[in-house]
């Protein structure tokens, strides 16, 4: 079987399966240096790259990034210290999330970070009393927005809609005497995120226009800087068989023209982007172990060890239709294939990886890989689903295989719970 088997940097993958057990995600951290870098090399050169950790907390992923020279967006205590001990400075970490807990608006005080970003005028009185109790006077912050415009890119959007996430213009504006009352903060700029998932670079270039227009206006209108501007994210990956990829060096063209504009007029000013799905999701595959082959009612299935416990996005829990991520078979060559439903061990019929995926002849024991699963993958799962844990993660970097997340035992599941006395 090995011979056909796959390969990362040239180690097989029944291998890794054999070694760290099955299910795992598979990083290969040279596919996420190069999807890094190519995205460093072609953005505006005043504008920073911050990986938002949402989309992959592991830590050794963290690192890879950092390494290159990336920052980190964080939303919760466990980010921050993992960017922290990624080895990312503060000054190259911002924190952000509506409803930071008083520990969360504590360490942002007490961490020397390029900024904090606010979401309410409630949230900047309570940043303002802790920075003013830790004695600074200097924390900076960029201010939220809610944009009032929307885009109908391909992608979950944001903006136009009444949202938990930031403040309207319009409360900015009601805000004005306010914001220049805080003496334990520095408003440095703006931030905007409008959504996640856009493919078509029209749609980012266009909402990245509209951010720096709405930061540049308010900026003026507030009478406050505007030497910071997040401008977020959401750069998507094709998924599906109906997409396809974003066009990176059309992207980039479009969003340098918008932001050297910018920086024209705000000379010294930086913009940051956020990027989670894009950093990582093509260095990582979801590896997952045949246990079963069987019909029924004409319909094929080979059911895995992996599911919707570790890969909620690939089963599409929640979405209307099934669509498949792309899948291979690691153990196989390429030849008489057939359509499976490829399911995971979950006793719920939409416990589904993928269905009617053509595959060559499996039997128990073979090798599944979806791919393009670096994001969003077991932290956007509900991994103790029928009490089945989070998988292994392992990364491959510079030829050898690293454990970077040990698989949960049942103890480990079993050790959390209290037995009441009886
Ligand atoms: C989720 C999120 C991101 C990351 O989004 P991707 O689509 O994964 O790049 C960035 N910024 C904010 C504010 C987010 O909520």
């Amino acid at each position: 079987m090995a011979d056909t088997s796959a390969t990362v940097q040239g180690l097989a993958v029944t291998d890794l399966a054999e070694e760290f057990g099955t299910p795992f995600f598979l990083y290969d951290a040279d596919r996420l240096e190069r999807d890094y870098r190519e995205v460093r090399r072609l953005l505006h050169p005043g504008a920073d790259l911050f990986f938002s950790l949402k989309a992959n907390p592991n830590v050794s992923v963290c690192a890879v990034l950092g390494a290159l020279g990336s920052g980190a967006e964080v939303s919760s205590l466990a980010e921050l210290r993992t960017a922290l001990w990624a080895g990312i400075a503060p000054q190259d970490v911002i924190f952000l999330g509506p409803g930071k807990t008083p520990r969360e608006i504590e360490a942002c005080v007490r961490t020397d970070l390029r900024a904090v970003v606010c979401e309410s005028p409630a949230e900047l009185r309570r940043l303002e009393r802790a920075a003013r109790d830790a004695g600074r006077t200097d924390v900076p912050v960029l201010l939220r927005i809610n944009p009032d415009f929307t885009t109908k890119g391909s992608g979950l959007s944001m903006g136009g809609k009444p949202r938990q996430f930031g403040m309207d213009a319009g409360l900015l504006r009601e805000q004005r005497h306010r914001l220049h009352e805080l003496r334990h903060l520095r408003i440095r700029g703006f931030h905007a995120y409008m959504g996640t998932r856009f493919l078509r670079h029209e749609d980012i270039v266009h909402n990245t226009r509209e951010i720096l227009r709405l930061a540049t206006e308010l900026a003026a209108e507030l009478d406050l800087p505007c030497e910071l501007v997040d401008i977020g994210g959401g750069f998507g990956v094709a998924y599906f068989d109906n997409e396809t990829d974003l066009d990176l060096p059309a992207l980039a063209a479009g969003v340098d023209d918008v932001v050297g504009d910018f920086l024209q007029a705000h000379p010294g000013s930086r913009v940051i982007c956020e990027l989670g799905r894009y950093l990582t999701a093509r260095c990582g595959t979801y590896v997952s172990r045949v246990l079963d082959v069987k019909e029924s009612m004409g319909t094929r299935f080979a059911v895995t060890d992996g599911g919707t416990h570790h890969h909620m996005a690939a089963v599409g829990v929640g979405s209307f239709v099934k669509r498949n991520f792309p899948m291979r078979a690691l153990t196989r060559p390429a030849g008489g294939e057939q359509p499976y439903t490829v399911t995971g061990p979950l006793c719920t019929p939409n416990d589904v990886l993928g269905k009617n995926v053509l595959l060559p002849p499996l039997e128990p024991g073979d090798l599944i890989g979806v791919e393009r699963s670096g994001a969003y993958g077991p932290s956007a799962s509900p991994g103790l689903f029928l009490s089945h844990g989070f998988p292994a993660e392992v990364m491959v970097r510079a030829g050898r295989a690293h454990l970077v997340r040990v698989r949960d035992t049942v103890e480990d599941l079993l050790s959390r719970q209290r037995l009441i006395p009886m």
